[in-house]
């Protein structure tokens, strides 16, 4: 029997879904580790790869501050029952939620507001836009890869309007700050109370950037921003905990390196193909959700590159 290109690739995907298939059958659970990284400052962090139903989406970093109101909660992860699993440890111990912070609108970091939407949940007003606009198309993408994970999500936008400068809520201070480049909105937001830096994705730690929504001058000069605010330790998007500049160094790197790539590529003449083939650079091949993430990037960026180095090849003729 000859197999045709499509029905190797339908066979492949049989293959898969077979392979994982008892994992699956076991009703997926989210088992929680959160670690208290500062006084009253816990953090929950996420799978460094990409969203994968070995995970669950469970690929983000999420932070719960302790408050006098109950916890402070700072993104709710990527399905409804993350979210459910996050409010459950905030009711048990951290006497319920007082608020909850959307660093960005990429569905890893909100599609768990369900569980938190009784009480008051504060975005960038272009985060909360974007998240009123994307919801649909997040919602069918995550479904896609993740399955049975995501039933009964049901994107629930934030509520309130956050805004740069000070916040406190149950008697706990924050600092918040409004950049972007990662996406159009990018939350951070500092505890006053330990110094511990919130960075949402600005910052990734031996995971690699992700770019759907990157501006990537505008992203350096928000990390060169963060740079500047002294802090006892920083909590990345995505990656591990540390308490000096291995993130921003790292990002920041990455983002020049990614940058030129790409304009190397296009101004070489190469074609989108042939840059994803290229692979990752190689200083940044491990990290995790490598190599899916720069070939996103590839995909996700090329047309702005290939447009620039266009008008050269014009004028050259
Ligand atoms: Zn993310």
């Amino acid at each position: 029997m000859i197999l045709t290109r499509r029905q190797t690739l339908l066979t492949g995907a049989a293959a898969f879904a077979a392979a994982t298939l008892p994992a699956r059958a076991a009703r997926p659970e989210y088992r929680l580790h959160p670690q208290e990284i500062a006084s009253g400052v816990w953090l929950f962090e996420g799978a460094t790869e990409s969203f994968d139903p070995k995970n669950g989406g469970a690929i983000c970093n999420i932070v719960m501050l302790a408050s006098h109101e109950g916890a402070i909660v700072i993104d709710t992860g990527g399905t409804a029952r993350q979210g459910a699993a996050l409010r459950a440890f905030a009711d048990q111990r951290l006497g319920g939620v007082a608020a909850s912070l959307n660093t960005h609108h990429h569905p890893d970091h909100w599609f768990g507001n369900q569980a938190f939407a009784d009480r008051p949940i504060h975005a960038l007003p272009r985060t909360r836009r974007a998240q009123s606009e994307d919801a649909q198309v997040l919602a069918d993408g995550l479904y896609r890869i993740l399955g049975s994970w995501m039933n009964g999500t049901t994107p629930r936008p934030a509520s309130q309007d956050a805004v740069a400068g000070e916040m406190t809520i149950g008697g706990r201070e924050l600092e918040i700050l409004a950049l972007s480049g990662h996406s159009q909105a990018d939350l951070v937001v500092q505890d006053r109370q330990t110094g511990t830096l919130i960075a949402g994705d600005l910052l990734f730690l031996n995971r690699a950037p992700s770019f759907p929504d990157a501006d990537i001058p505008t992203w350096a000069s928000a990390i060169t921003t963060i740079a500047q605010i002294p802090a006892s330790g920083y909590v990345p998007g995505h990656g591990p905990y540390h308490r000096d500049s291995r993130a921003m160094g790292q990002t920041q790197h990455y983002l020049s390196a990614m940058d030129a790539r790409l304009r190397g590529a296009a101004n070489n003449g190469l074609t989108r193909i042939e840059a994803m083939a290229a692979g990752p650079m190689p200083d940044y091949a491990h990290l995790g959700a490598n190599p899916q993430e720069y070939q996103r990037s590839v995909i996700q960026r090329w047309r702005e590159y290939e447009l620039r180095a266009l008008p050269i090849l014009g004028q050259a003729g």
